[in-house]
């Protein structure tokens, strides 16, 4: 007698869907990197809201800053410091903001935690 389940019984083997930041880790969506390295990579904005706009992602998938863990500090710190030092080499050193959008009020448009490098103009604060 067959052991073998159904179609109807199979769970469902759905992978999850990857984000179009892991895609573009992946090189399987083209984009402007501006760094990577063991932990993070850093690309142009497509729709550049400044003259410098540069994204600092994490390689590892978290969805943004509420979902982070303690075991994540080091992984967020990485982030800062390396957005720092792009805006150093990006010659930023009248000022730069970093913004990090987290959910649909704030503006998240990618569920796949990233930094926002703006720079190259004046802010305004409050932002809109
Ligand atoms: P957020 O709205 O904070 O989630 O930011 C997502 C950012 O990703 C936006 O500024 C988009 O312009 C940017 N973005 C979306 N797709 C791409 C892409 N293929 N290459 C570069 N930036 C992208």
């Amino acid at each position: 007698m067959s052991t073998v389940p159904s179609p109807a019984e199979t769970p469902q083997q759905t992978p999850p869907a990857r984000t179009i930041f892991q895609k573009i880790a992946a090189r399987e969506i083209p984009a402007q990197f501006v760094h990577e390295d063991g932990l993070c990579f850093a690309i142009r904005d497509i729709s550049p809201q400044a003259p410098v706009h540069i994204l600092v992602i994490p390689k590892q998938l978290v969805a943004r800053v509420e979902q982070a863990g303690a075991g994540d500090a080091p992984l967020l710190g990485h982030l800062l410091l390396t957005a720092g030092k792009i805006a150093r080499e990006q010659g930023l050193s009248d000022g730069f903001r970093l913004v990090v959008n987290n959910g649909r009020q704030a503006g998240e448009t990618v569920p796949h935690l990233h930094v926002h490098l703006l720079g190259g103009r004046d802010f305004a604060w409050p932002p809109g």
